[in-house]
Formats: C-alpha cells, sequence, structure tokens
C-alpha cells in the first residue's frame, strides 16, 4: 500500500496539470490506506475483516479507530465535527459541535471521545418519520457506518470532521435511508454467496455495486435568481418555449464552453478529495445540460458520494455564477434529466456475477444470476416503480423522453436470442454439447455499440450490469437500489430452492441449473421487451402482458401499499412493514407539499409579476393607439384585434388563476390522506397546467421589455 494521499496545495498551483489525481485523490478522507498506515496493524487487521466479513466491529476496534480518526482530523486542522446522515427528507443532515471542552475554569482543551464518533443523539423530532415516532419518545441516534470513511468537509475559514451515519430510531427502527440499503446488501450477499456454492465459488461476501450517471442543468445564477420558480421549486413553473430548444441536437457531446469547464474541474477537484471517483463529464441532449459519470463502488458508498455530489455541484456552481438544477423537469418542452443506476453483483474478490465467462460452466453461473435478475424485475416491477415515485419524477416518467413508467428489461439482440433457445432447447437434460449448441458454451462478450443500446427501456443489460434509468436526477439512489437487492435477493433464493431440489432428485449439476435458468426465462418473459418504450403500441402491449403500468406516484404509491408487495423488505427484515408505512406516509406527504409550494408559487407570479405586466402593456399599447388616433393616423383593426384577443387571453388567466385556487383550497380541506395525494395529482395539478398554458400564451404576446420574468431562451442561451 503506497503513501496516505496530500491535500494539494490548491493555493499555489493555477492549473491542474500540475499534480496527478492519484497523489491527492481521498486526501480529505480518513481513507484505508491512512487507516492502514496510523492504525495498529491487528487493528487495522481486524477492521478490514469485519468490512469484508460485513460484521459490526468489537468495541475495542471501533474504539482505536475512533482515536486515530481524532488525530488525524486535528492534524488537518478540523476545528468542528459532524455525523452526517441522510434523513428521509432526501437532503444529507448535519449537526457541528466543536471539539472543545473545559478543562480548567476558563480554559478549553480539544477533546474527541471514542463515543462521540460511533454515536450520536441528535434531537430528531424535527426529521420526518411518518408517524413512526412517537413525540415524547423523539429520541434518534446516528450510528457510525465504518464501511463510508469519514471526510473533511472544508468551509470559508475552517474544516469539519464529518462522519458518515445511518440514522435509527430508540427501538432500532431505520429514520434514514442509508441503514435499509445497508440490510439489503446483506440480504443480497447472503443469497447470492449461497448460490455461488452451487458452482463451487466460496465467496467471502457479494457486493452490490453501483455507478450513478448524474444529469444537471446548469444555468446563470444571476438569472435563476430572478425567478421565484427556480429559486422555491426548483423548476420553472411558466415559460414559452424558445424559438431554439434541442430540435438541432447539437448540445449532446458537444465542445463544452469554457465557463462550464472551469466549473466541472472544480467539481472534480472537489470530488477527487473527497475520494469521490468522478470519471466521465459531457454535454447532454438538452441546451445546457450536462451529466457527471463516477467509477462505480460498492452501492452504499456510491449512495453516500452521490448525495455529497449533488451538494458539490450546488455550491460550486454558486463560486461559478451557475444556479445548478437537479430536478427531474426544469424546463417544460425540454428534456429531462434522469440518473442512470448502473447496478451489478461482484465477488469480494472481484468477480462480476453478471459478466458472461469464458467456459460453459462460469455461463450457466452468469445466466443463473442473469435469469435472477429479470425475476426480480418481473415480480417487483411495481415496487421498483413507487421506489422512484415522486412529484419530481412524473413530469419524466412516461412523458415521451425518459424511461416509461412500466418496468421492463432490454438484453440486446444476442442474449435475447440465447434465451429464447434456451427456452425452445431441450433443455433440462443440457449436456455441455447441448450447451455450446445453445451459444451458451462460449458466449459472446455484448458489445457495447450504439445500435444495440436502447435508450427507452427502465431496466437495460449493458454488458456486464443492469442499468435503472427511470431514477429521478434528485433523488437519493439508496431506496431504489435497496429494492432492487431485495428483489434479487428473493428471486435468488427461489432459485437456490429450486436448484437444490433437482440436484437432491438426482439430476446432473449442469442439466439441474439449465432446468432452473429455463424455467426462470419461461416465467419472466413478459417484462423482456426490444422496442421502442416510448410508443403507444408498447404501452398496449405490456397490458396484454398483464405488466404493471402506474403512471404517476398516485398510482405507484398504491401499489407499494399492498401487502405482498411489501413483504419482500419486510420478510428479509429490510424494512418491516411499520417502517414501510411510515415511509409511504412520508412520500404522500412530500407529495403534496411539493404540489401544493409549485400552485402557491404560481399564483404569486401570476398575480403579483405576470399579469400587472400584461395589463400595464395592454394599457400602454393602448394609450399609444390612442395617440395614434389622435394624430389622425387610421389605427388598422388587425392591431386592434390583436390587442382584444390579449385582453381577452388576459381574461381567462385570470379566470384560471381562481380556479387553481379553489382547486388548491378543496384538496386541502380533505382529510383523508389518500385522497388528498390524488386531488393533488389530478385536479391541482391540471389546474396548475391550464394556467400555465395561458401565461405561456400571454408571455410571447406580451412587450418583452415589459416582461417581468427571465425567459427561457435567456436561460438556455450558451453559457459563456
Ligand atoms: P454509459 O452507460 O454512459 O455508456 P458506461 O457504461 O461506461 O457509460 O458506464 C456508466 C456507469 O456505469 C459508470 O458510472 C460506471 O462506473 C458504471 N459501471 C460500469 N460497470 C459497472 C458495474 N459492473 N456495476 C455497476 N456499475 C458499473
Ligand atoms: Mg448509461
Amino acid at each position: 500500500m503506497g503513501k496516505a494521499a496530500q491535500a494539494p496545495d490548491t493555493s499555489s498551483i493555477s492549473r491542474l496539470d500540475q499534480i496527478k489525481i492519484s497523489q491527492y485523490f481521498g486526501c480529505n478522507t480518513f481513507s484505508e490506506r491512512t487507516m492502514h498506515e496510523r492504525l495498529q496493524r491487528d487493528v487495522y487487521k481486524a477492521y478490514r475483516q469485519a468490512l469484508k466479513r460485513g460484521e459490526p466491529l468489537s468495541p475495542e476496534v471501533a474504539k482505536s479507530v475512533a482515536i486515530a480518526m481524532k488525530e488525524w482530523a486535528l492534524e488537518q486542522g478540523c476545528t468542528h465535527f459532524t455525523h452526517w446522515f441522510l434523513p428521509m427528507t432526501g437532503a444529507t443532515a448535519e449537526k457541528h459541535d466543536a471539539f472543545i471542552a473545559w478543562d480548567e475554569p476558563g480554559t478549553v482543551i480539544e477533546r474527541f471521545s471514542g463515543g462521540q464518533l460511533i454515536q450520536g443523539e441528535p434531537d430528531a423530532s424535527s426529521f420526518p418519520s411518518g408517524g413512526l415516532r412517537a413525540t415524547f419518545e423523539a429520541r434518534g441516534y446516528t450510528a457510525w457506518d465504518p464501511a463510508s470513511p469519514a471526510f473533511i468537509m472544508e468551509g470559508p475559514i475552517g474544516k469539519t470532521l464529518c462522519i458518515p451515519t445511518a440514522f435509527i430510531g430508540y427501538h432500532g427502527e431505520a429514520l434514514d435511508h442509508k441503514v435499509p440499503l445497508l440490510r439489503s446488501m446483506d440480504v443480497v450477499s447472503a443469497s447470492a454467496r449461497k448460490a455461488l456454492k452451487f458452482f463451487g465459488v466460496d465467496a467471502g461476501s457479494v457486493v452490490a455495486q453501483c455507478g450513478p450517471e448524474q444529469e444537471y442543468f446548469a444555468v446563470d445564477l444571476d438569472l435563476a435568481r430572478q425567478r421565484p420558480d427556480l429559486l422555491f421549486a426548483n423548476r420553472t413553473l411558466q415559460g414559452a418555449k424558445p424559438p431554439k430548444g434541442q430540435e438541432l441536437e447539437d448540445h449532446y457531446f458537444g465542445s463544452i464552453k469554457e465557463r462550464v469547464l472551469g466549473f466541472m474541474q472544480e467539481v472534480e477537484l472537489e470530488c477527487f478529495k473527497l475520494g469521490i471517483p468522478a470519471k466521465t463529464r459531457h454535454n447532454e441532449v438538452a441546451p445546457n445540460q450536462f451529466e457527471i459519470a463516477p467509477i462505480y463502488e460498492a452501492a452504499n458508498l456510491a449512495s453516500d458520494h452521490n448525495q455529497l455530489l449533488m451538494e458539490i455541484l450546488k455550491s460550486v456552481g454558486e463560486r461559478h455564477g451557475l444556479a445548478v438544477l437537479l430536478h427531474e423537469k426544469p424546463f417544460a418542452g425540454i428534456n429531462g434529466s434522469g440518473k442512470h443506476v448502473n447496478w451489478s453483483l461482484a465477488t469480494d474478490e472481484g468477480q462480476n456475477l453478471l459478466e458472461p465467462g469464458h467456459t460453459p460452466e462460469e455461463n450457466l453461473q452468469f445466466l443463473f444470476f442473469l435469469s435472477a435478475t429479470l425475476k426480480a424485475i418481473h415480480t417487483h416491477g411495481g415496487l421498483l416503480r413507487a421506489s422512484i415515485a415522486f412529484a419530481g419524477n412524473d413530469h419524466r416518467l412516461g412523458a415521451n423522453e425518459a424511461p416509461p413508467a412500466i418496468m421492463s428489461a432490454f438484453l440486446g439482440a444476442q442474449l435475447n436470442h440465447i434465451l429464447d433457445a434456451i427456452e425452445k432447447g431441450a433443455a433440462a437434460d443440457a449436456s455441455t454439447q447441448k450447451i455450446i449448441d445453445l451459444g451458451i458454451g462460449n458466449l459472446p462478450r455484448i458489445e457495447k455499440d450504439a445500435t444495440d443500446r436502447n435508450r427507452t427501456s427502465p431496466f437495460a443489460f449493458t454488458g456486464n450490469k443492469f442499468e435503472f434509468r427511470a431514477v429521478g436526477s434528485s433523488q437519493p439512489i439508496a431506496l431504489p437500489l435497496t429494492v432492487i437487492n431485495a428483489a434479487v435477493a428473493e428471486a435468488i433464493d427461489d432459485l437456490n430452492v429450486k436448484l437444490e431440489a433437482e440436484l437432491k432428485a438426482g439430476k446432473e449439476h449442469k442439466a439441474a441449473v439449465m432446468a432452473v435458468v429455463k424455467q426462470a426465462i419461461v416465467e419472466t418473459k413478459a417484462i423482456r421487451f426490444e422496442g421502442n418504450g416510448y410508443s403507444e403500441e408498447w404501452k398496449q402491449e405490456a397490458e396484454r402482458r398483464g405488466l404493471p403500468h402506474a403512471k404517476d406516484t398516485v398510482a405507484a404509491l398504491h401499489i407499494w401499499e399492498q401487502p405482498a408487495v411489501k413483504a419482500v423488505l419486510a420478510k428479509p427484515g429490510i424494512l418491516s412493514e411499520g417502517e414501510q408505512e411510515s415511509r409511504l406516509h412520508i412520500r404522500h406527504e412530500e407529495y403534496q407539499k411539493v404540489i401544493n409550494i409549485e400552485t402557491q408559487v404560481l399564483r404569486q407570479m401570476a398575480e403579483t409579476q405576470i399579469l400587472p405586466s400584461i395589463t400595464a402593456d395592454l394599457g400602454a399599447r393602448a394609450e399609444t393607439l390612442g395617440k395614434l388616433a389622435a394624430a389622425g393616423i387610421s389605427v388598422p383593426e388587425t392591431l386592434k384585434a390583436a390587442l382584444q384577443a390579449q385582453a381577452t387571453l388576459a381574461g381567462e388567466a385570470q379566470a384560471r388563476l381562481t380556479a387553481m385556487k379553489e382547486a388548491l383550497a378543496a384538496a386541502e380541506a380533505l382529510e383523508d390522506l389518500h385522497a388528498r395525494t390524488a386531488a393533488f395529482g389530478n385536479q391541482v395539478n391540471q389546474a396548475k397546467h391550464a394556467l400555465r398554458e395561458t401565461l405561456d400564451a400571454l408571455e410571447d404576446a406580451c412587450d418583452a421589455d415589459l416582461w417581468p420574468l427571465p425567459k427561457y431562451w435567456q436561460l438556455l442561451a450558451p453559457l459563456v
């Protein structure tokens, strides 16, 4: 192991080509390398061992690590520490404490105990718990997650040690996104290890891996601050289409403008210091839309890092005069942003279980895990859909650009052909020769060329991993990852039982595996779809196939509410029924709040900014026409008619504004949680949309000098 990374002195370097990334990667983390250098050998070994096996640290080991961490943090100049966690708000939470304690009266010293490292007790009553915690039992605990390295957050004139933690209630109930993710990783590891034994592989553990590709928009900060909708709702609630949108498709992979490149480079610098393996940067399809993708990591690390990345994007953006918009649909009529959650399983030795192998044996194993994943998506497509259901994502899913709301899997022509052959072939008594005949003996490496990629599929196999493309750009990835892990674990368990039975019945190994794989292939055929997921025909075809189609959040949450659906998380102890109910409750409330805020903001914009501007415009023009007439210039009827049309439209806008206010009041008055969610999703959203239509039309007719808001074309103009 090499030397621990040193922080680059960025004050003295003007260009990053003067220092290699590897020299400072992770310098702001209490990394394994740093631990290796600073911990006693046996302590380090015990720490590694516990991590590898996914077991908790013993108190003695935890204490030694804590002491070393404190010394390191103080040496780095940290004055404060915080337990950093992911409550169910979806944002990260932190409460900073200085390292100081009283020594003698009047003097302070730096102090930090092992206990403070391992466990914190934030006042948890203000975080959403969905009714899990009665207020008299408001205590929650944050517990250090040793698999995620502590890191240093640099402030303007000081540093803070951040300790990634899980957030749990007094009775051990999960109050955050990390706990279920960690539980699901243990569950899928156990199931996959068991399966691997059938293939003669004795893995220490199996790790769910993830590489989340993050899309975002960046717009000029000064302009964004002039729009209440961008400030408070993170998206534009009104805005006429610009004369040129993304029609020319000249932005995707286009050359990155210098201002944006400078911003991206600083984002990457911050990422590298925190050990976030940022790998790819490029322009996305829509104007001013971009993407950053890291190298994959263990799913829990990828989740923490994605949360950090979203914060880095926003804060570095502000330093560069850019507002980074993570919303799923900041601009109507222009592509929205998502997060491609790439997922796979690998042994602790690094063998990717979704990588086609070199030998028939390896390929049998690959087919086993592939068909288990298909089975997971087939059985739990509804829950998977629910895991990404929230107001922001409703604008994308099924809206003819992002993956449709129907969960299907894309495998590509080669694999499909093989799976079809297995289904038709006499796989039950497959000998090696038969396997080779079926094309399994020498599975082709799946080429990642563009022709074989289907961007319309929500769950696509891309050579050695699945890519879940329906996740929203602002959303924590922890829950979708939890659901994938849980569903795949359940499917593997099912195949394990069947395989064991086949073997017990005396079937030869290959034939037994093929029988189980074949059955899974037949059962899951309905979710395999290679065609255009955006097409109307697919919606009808999917209905014929009996696939769930939750068009919006309301419908998706309804699926999750079914006891049979909850079982996949409840049975293995990932989230109990109660924990799931609390999450569902939070989702309902969050959905209502988001739409409520949007409606209030739009009301205010319409009432206090847009409609007054329109009447001012009308008045000014009418006055001008009057002056023309007074000067003896005949005013053409067409000009009068245009003004009349604008006045009529303004009247329509006023009527729709009233209708929107009424719809909001009616929704808020509903007692029943579900009825309220449905009213917000239907009547309120429809009223909001109707108002927006007239406001957009008014914008197109209004004197540009009088229009009170930055326009789409200004926000989407190239950033120079
Ligand atoms: P794209 O899908 O944009 O063409 P890639 O396929 O190269 O790009 O990778 C996209 C993301 O998938 C990256 O974050 C990468 O680290 C991640 N990834 C690659 N292999 C795996 C894997 N085995 N498991 C999980 N994620 C992976
Ligand atoms: Mg991708």
